[in-house]
């Protein structure tokens, strides 16, 4: 694995420390449509709502991999990539600090963070999982998957059944890892999978429409994960396609 690659997952391993909670979603090297180029971005951290498109949630992080400080048209470029993607709050990561100009242009938008290389050897990518999709092998660089913390599913089991939820930070692939009978699997947009458990749910992904809280944007797509019980079908988790 190359340094940046490894140092991208860092920073994607301080964000989901930072911000994954049962209300935000963060995906390791995000693909979405900008509003405004209408072509596809690539994020190398996307932390956006997890259950409907709410972009007041959405913070977008840019690892730079330069090995000189970063100067005011980065803060620039970044901030036309933040429009883009219709994020209010920016975080622009770097290994060797920026010029008193660009602080000064991130002014309230952007927030400017310094990760130093030496704290890669501190990272422990044992923690993540090799990808578990067929299709993700892509000129055998396969992906790895960012687990969230644990949620409880206690609705329809006792006692609460724990069941994890991750993406993959290359083909972007939902993975489930059953904590009852440890199955991990993983699930391609739009297909259906369970673990061994003979649990009474199912997990589900579907492309559907977002449920826009507000309208200052036109409407938005996302992948959902689902939560599939006898009598409902509860969000898990989503990935937003624009
Ligand atoms: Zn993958
Ligand atoms: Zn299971």
């Amino acid at each position: 694995m190359t340094s940046w690659k490894k140092y991208e997952r860092f920073v994607a391993e301080l964000c989901s420390e930072d911000y994954q909670s049962t209300n935000t979603t963060v995906m390791p090297n995000a693909k979405i449509k900008g509003c405004l180029s209408k072509t596809i971005r690539q994020v190398d951290v996307l932390i956006d709502s997890r259950f409907g498109d709410d972009r007041n949630r959405r913070i977008i992080v840019d690892a730079k991999k330069y090995n000189r400080p970063l100067n005011v048209k980065d803060v620039e470029s970044f901030h036309g990539m933040m429009i883009d993607c219709s994020s209010k709050v920016g975080i622009l990561v770097c290994p060797n600090g920026y010029s008193a100009a660009a602080k000064k242009r991130a002014q309230d938008f952007i927030n400017l963070k310094i990760v130093s290389l030496e704290e890669l050897e501190d990272i422990d990518l044992d923690l993540w999982d090799d990808c578990l999709s067929s299709h993700c092998d892509k000129k055998s660089k396969r992906g790895l998957v960012l687990w969230d913390a644990p949620m409880g599913i206690g609705a329809l089991s006792s006692p609460v059944s724990i069941s994890c939820i991750g993406k993959c930070d290359v083909c972007g692939d939902f993975h489930v890892w059953c904590w009852d009978c440890g199955k991990k699997f993983s699930l391609s947009d739009e297909s259906e999978a369970k673990c061994n458990c003979g649990h009474p749910w199912f997990w589900l992904t579907a492309i559907e429409e977002d449920e826009t809280s507000s309208n200052d944007h036109e409407h938005s797509m996302s992948v959902y994960l689902l939560l599939v019980t006898p009598s409902d079908a509860l969000i898990a988790d989503r990935k937003p396609l624009n």
